[in-house]
């Protein structure tokens, strides 16, 4: 589902601008000319960093400036924890190299070290994640008061400022104040390349090109302003002496070019894990240039500036290409987990084969909400939610609000829709978190319209199932498509009779479709842009598949259960059961012949037998009602009975199959929820989310 061409051009130019970093500090051309080292690696190159700001604004800030929500601020402070945590790791890393190199002493004054960290980085290249993380919050304070366009400018003035103490230096200095304003600033950091002042006009006008989405591939005008930086770069170099070299006039306007000239380019060559590769090379590379220094002095020829830039590179890309596959086996692993009582196991990979096999019966166009209420049915709805996502799901369904701020919470970053009621008086959250609410009623749709908050709306349609929704009446109907502070994006129903396929339930559900679809007509001729629809549950998708509404609502099937196992469904589709749920043998005894076992006089035994204690009961969700229905738990294929009442926090089972068994074994209680229902009444539905929040949990 997830296009892979997208954005490649990007994704691979991450390499190359990483490698031009190692060049800007490696001077390749040394050796040859110092004028190719100014034009090509302290000019060219140094579109590097830029780019990489650049692509941090466009897929972070972009966002947040066209939805200043939830959702976008916690990518963006995401993001800001993991360029924190790679800092710190880095500062600790070139401990050694910054002492050996003076970039910090021991007799550092505290002043100096705050300087160091916060600006210049306490090694050369480290500069950059205090610059991206000062610029990152910088802009998004400034885009949250400010609109993009306003931020950007004052990002265009504070560039300026930057220049005027970078490659302008001798040019501005002259001025009258400037000089002194300079030298006050110097005192506080070694260079304007920071934070302050280089960093937030790249992340800005990486939001600049996401907003603007017409990505004009214009060759000519990057070309030219190429060359002009060139000539510039040229000038400044011949007829001044340039303090430092990062910033240039033209810069910008060569990467406003060039950002757009890579969104549409494809790339001859495809390197995989881009983006970990080019923060390894970035890194590293110094660690290779020390190394190579050192080796230099013994073995003369890495005095030659291209032999020493080249032998850094392979160094660095060796080291990286090693290294990267450890970054796996340091991960906090999922699996070593052992239930100390009663557990339910995840599986995640079961989730994927029933959205594939969801995918395989809907028409093509049409989208998938995958419903996390109740927990994801006690599935865990974070867990589910993320897989989703990254299978490339984007829609969300839940039953309350709290259910929808939780995934938010968690990171959730596509679209949630509240199906349940939600109190006018909390439309503040609405908003907050961008959600969708569901108008359950006339009433519902004014009131909330009240609340004077521009809030995203579906409109739940009562087309005969009578229970949530508006009468399908078009002129109210068109009323609330017409409040003010509702933004309704869409419009559903939900079907009451679409389990069963005896005709009057085949007749109920067709009245309720063509209600719907009735309705839709209408609102077409009134011309009123109803948005997206969608209508059908799990059953609707399995006994409807002719119907192609934007979205379907899979709840039930997309955890790997029909309601009821001997449900006759027109498609029949493989569902894999995503929840099993395991518990702990912790006691075996032999009991007597005429003995009872457990509450009550249920339990008599006919024979001597071998009864197993195991740690979970109708607490964590196992059903009262199974007791004496000859439900059988397992211990690896072999059936287990369970004998008795079931109690609380316990149950007893028959353990005479089993010889080799022994206490703390792991049983497996529940893979098929099929199965439990049926023999204790319900429904699958009702089996899962009844599943105890004592569970501990495994994936
Ligand atoms: C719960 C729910 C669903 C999902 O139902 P399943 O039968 O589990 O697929 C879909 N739509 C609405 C409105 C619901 O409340």
């Amino acid at each position: 589902m997830k296009s892979s061409k997208k954005n490649e051009g990007i994704e691979q130019f991450r390499i190359i601008a990483a490698i031009m970093v190692v060049a800007i500090h490696t001077f390749p051309f040394a050796s040859l000319s110092s004028d190719w080292d100014n034009f090509i690696t302290l000019t060219l190159f140094r579109i590097a960093v830029p780019f990489f700001l650049m692509v941090t604004g466009y897929f972070l800030l972009g966002p947040f400036a066209r939805e200043p929500y939830y959702p976008k601020r916690w990518k963006i402070q995401q993001n800001l924890w993991k360029f924190l945590k790679i800092y710190g790791m880095a500062i600790l890393f070139y401990l050694p190299l910054s002492f050996y190199n003076g970039t910090l002493r021991l007799s550092s004054t505290f002043f100096q070290i705050v300087k160091r960290l916060v600006f210049d980085g306490t090694l050369y290249h480290l500069w950059y994640f205090p610059a991206v993380i000062i610029g990152l919050v910088l802009s998004t304070v400034m885009i949250r008061f400010l609109s993009l366009q306003k931020s950007f400018i004052l990002g265009i003035f504070l560039y300026f400022v930057g220049l005027g103490g970078d490659s302008y230096y001798q040019v501005f200095r002259h001025l009258p104040g400037i000089n002194s304003f300079y030298q006050i600033a110097f005192t506080l950091f070694d260079y304007t390349r920071n934070g302050l002042f280089f960093a937030p006009i790249f992340l800005l006008l990486g939001a600049v090109i996401y907003q603007k989405q017409t990505k004009s591939q214009k060759i000519l005008p990057l070309m030219c302003s190429l060359i002009a930086l060139l000539v510039e770069s040229f000038l400044l170099h011949h007829f001044t002496k340039v303090r430092h070299d990062s910033m240039y006039l033209m810069l910008p306007i060569v990467m406003y070019f060039f950002f757009q000239f890579l969104l549409n380019w494809q790339p001859p060559f495809k390197f995989s894990q881009t983006k970990e590769k080019a923060l390894g090379i970035y890194l590293l590379h110094p660690l290779m240039i020390a190394l190579i220094y050192f080796a230099g002095k013994i073995v003369p020829i890495f005095s030659n500036s291209l032999i020493n830039f080249l032998f850094v590179l392979l160094g660095t890309i060796c080291l990286t290409n090693f290294l990267l596959p450890l970054k796996r086996k340091f991960k906090p692993n999922a699996n070593p987990f052992l239930a100390s009582r009663a557990a339910k196991m995840i599986s995640t990979e079961n989730l994927v084969k029933n959205v594939q096999a969801i995918s395989s019966c809907i028409p093509e166009k049409t989208g998938i909400i995958a419903i996390l209420k109740a927990n994801a049915y006690e599935s865990e709805a974070v867990i589910c939610g993320r897989k989703l996502e990254r299978l490339g799901v984007n829609f969300f369904a839940v039953a309350t609000l709290q259910e929808a701020i939780e995934l938010r919470r968690a990171g959730i970053q596509g679209k949630i829709l509240i199906l349940g009621y939600t109190a006018p008086g909390q439309v503040n959250l609405l908003q907050k978190y961008q959600l969708i609410q569901a108008i359950i009623s006339l009433e519902h749709a004014w009131k909330l319209n009240q609340q004077q908050k521009r809030i995203h709306c579906h409109l739940k349609i009562d087309t005969g199932m009578h229970r949530l929704g508006l009468d399908p009446d078009v002129v109210s109907i068109k009323e609330i498509y017409q409040m003010e502070h509702l933004a309704c994006e869409g419009i559903f129903s939900h079907l009451g009779s679409a389990d069963a396929l005896d005709e009057q339930s085949v007749q109920r559900t067709k009245r309720q479709i063509q209600i719907f679809d009735t309705l839709l007509k209408n609102l077409e001729e009134l011309r009123i842009d109803y948005g997206v629809t969608h209508l059908q549950a799990s059953y609707g998708i399995l006994n409807y598949p002719e119907l192609n509404y934007d979205y379907v609502r899979p709840g039930i099937i997309l955890y790997g259960a029909l309601s009821s196992q001997n449900d006759l469904t027109k498609l029949k589709i493989d569902l894999y059961p995503v929840i099993k749920i395991e518990a702990k043998l912790i006691s075996i005894k032999e009991i007597a012949a005429g003995e009872f076992v457990g509450y009550g006089l249920d339990a008599c035994l006919t024979q001597t037998t071998k009864v197993g204690i195991i740690s979970i009961g109708y607490a964590d969700g196992v059903p009262r009602a199974l007791s004496n229905t000859g439900f059988k738990l397992s211990y690896k294929e072999t059936d287990i009975p369970q004998m008795g009442r079931v109690c609380m926090d316990l149950l007893l089972v028959n353990l005479s199959a089993v010889s080799d068994i022994k206490v703390g074994e792991l049983i497996t209680v529940m893979t098929n929820s099929e199965t439990v229902a049926e023999k204790s009444g319900t429904i699958t539905n009702e089996i899962l989310t009844g599943l105890g929040t004592r569970l501990e949990l495994g994936q």
